[in-house]
């Protein structure tokens, strides 16, 4: 009889995997479409599954791990928010008041 209390799984994925590529899709709508880099993706099949569960009233944490190509590290490809802050702080100052230059 199984007394132990039922699974939770949470399953992740590289960030640059490009299994997960496909699944952004753009809005056709090209008005709402972002001015930003894009990621590069690595056929790296990917994937982190993490199950916890009380297996005989201990409580237990099964990890699978695969990445199978040791590409470039991830890079943030946002712009930081102390950035956005400058640039709305700033954003009716002419370009010499905002450089700080007097020429
Ligand atoms: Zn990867």
């Amino acid at each position: 009889m199984n007394v132990d209390a039922q699974a939770l799984e949470f399953q992740y994925m590289c960030a640059q995997d490009e299994q997960i590529k496909g699944a952004s899709h753009k809005n056709v709508d090209t008005s709402k479409h972002h001015d930003r880099r894009s990621m590069a993706f690595f056929n790296c099949e990917s994937h982190l599954n993490i199950t916890i569960q009380v297996v005989h009233h201990i409580l237990t944490a099964k990890i699978d791990l695969k990445h199978t190509n040791n590409h470039v590290l991830y890079q943030a490809i946002t712009v930081p928010a102390d950035i956005l802050d400058y640039i709305e702080l700033n954003r009716t100052k002419s370009m010499k008041d905002v450089c700080g230059h007097n020429t």
